[in-house]
């Protein structure tokens, strides 16, 4: 019998979702182990690296990697597997642009350090101590990673051959890439394992989206009672649909919250918060610049809102780099 395709599946700098959507695939998860020699899964199995270091390289059929890379140890254990893989995929939102650690490049390095040791009003630390990447502790020593300046996207470290995005991706979707990998269909490298069109386009609420918005001000979801039938921009609440790639099913418009934009850019979008910027200020009604600073005003944290999972691929990249 012909060896089963090895796979790994391994999480750097991201909050766990992303293998909880691995398990989400439930009873598929089952055909996958059958049909595939898991080799590393840290989250579920205890699978040493060095395992993975003997290996040859191209040993592995498939790494799916979530989480972004933020310290050395995520950046070489994302090396290891690149060099052991056939294929990579970039699973979820934070591998594919960054996700939301990755408006942490707004910031530097040494406020992040300054708030966590010092400043936060819960922390106590007479001494004013802060990691050290090396400290002897009974007479060993101990390390640890890197911290780095900045938040990288996963292809911002290796070569990417396929992007899953989404925070976390959905079940189907997840299942959908996983079959392609077990039944050799997969598209042209490179490739987003989702829809290309634009979230806007599969929307239920579409039919009440009017073709032209004015906006003579924009509410918060809090501020207001949604209307659940209604596009959101048409009653002044901002939704990226216009400008995310669609293939969550819509999980978060079905609940009446707009869309945040962890899908990503559509196909061709180079800057997703850039584009969105463009098209709101070409729906805003004002007669003047004092009347649009004021609609502008009514958005908390534009920079963090337009660019929340994409900062460190977008033309920004961040505050300082
Ligand atoms: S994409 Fe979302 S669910 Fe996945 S690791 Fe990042 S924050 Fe968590
Ligand atoms: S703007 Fe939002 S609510 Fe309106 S159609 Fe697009 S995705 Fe749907």
């Amino acid at each position: 019998m012909a060896d089963k395709p090895k796979v790994a599946i391994c999480w750097l700098g991201g909050c766990g979702g992303c293998d909880e959507a691995v398990v989400d695939i439930n009873e598929v998860l089952l055909r996958v182990a059958n049909a595939t020699d898991l080799v590393l899964w840290p989250v579920a199995l205890d699978f040493k690296y060095d395992h993975i270091e003997a290996m040859s390289d191209g040993e592995i059929a498939l790494s799916i990697i979530n989480g972004n890379v933020r310290n050395s140890d995520q950046e070489e254990v994302a090396k290891l597997l690149r060099q052991k893989s056939q294929l990579v995929l970039a699973f979820g939102a934070c591998a594919c642009f960054g996700g939301t650690p990755g408006l942490a490049n707004f910031t530097t390095k040494e406020d992040i350090f300054n708030w966590v040791y010092r400043d936060a009003p819960t922390v106590v630390n007479p001494e004013g101590n802060y990691p050290q990447l090396k400290s002897q502790v009974d007479g060993k020593e101990l390390t640890l990673p890197k911290f780095y300046e900045q938040v990288f996207a996963l292809n911002q470290v290796i070569n990417v051959d396929y992007y899953l995005p989404g925070c976390p991706p959905p079940p189907y979707l997840v299942m959908n890439a996983v079959s392609a990998v077990l039944e050799g269909k997969l598209p042209p490298k490179g490739s987003t394992l989702s829809p290309r069109r634009a979230l806007c386009d599969t929307c239920p609420r579409n039919k009440t989206k009017p073709s032209r918005i004015a906006l003579k001000d924009i509410k918060r979801i809090h501020e207001v009672e949604a209307d659940p039938d209604s596009c959101f921009l048409a009653q002044g609440i901002i939704c990226l649909g216009p400008a995310t790639r669609s293939g969550c099913g819509e999980s978060c418009i079905s609940i009446n919250i707009p869309c945040r934009g962890c899908f990503g850019p559509v196909e061709g979008v180079v800057d997703s918060g850039a584009k969105f910027l463009s098209a709101l200020a070409s729906i805003i009604d004002a007669e003047d610049d004092e009347e649009m600073k004021k609609v502008i005003e009514k958005i908390d944290d534009p920079a963090g809102y337009f660019y929340r999972f994409s900062l460190p691929v977008s033309l920004l990249r961040g505050k300082r780099f």
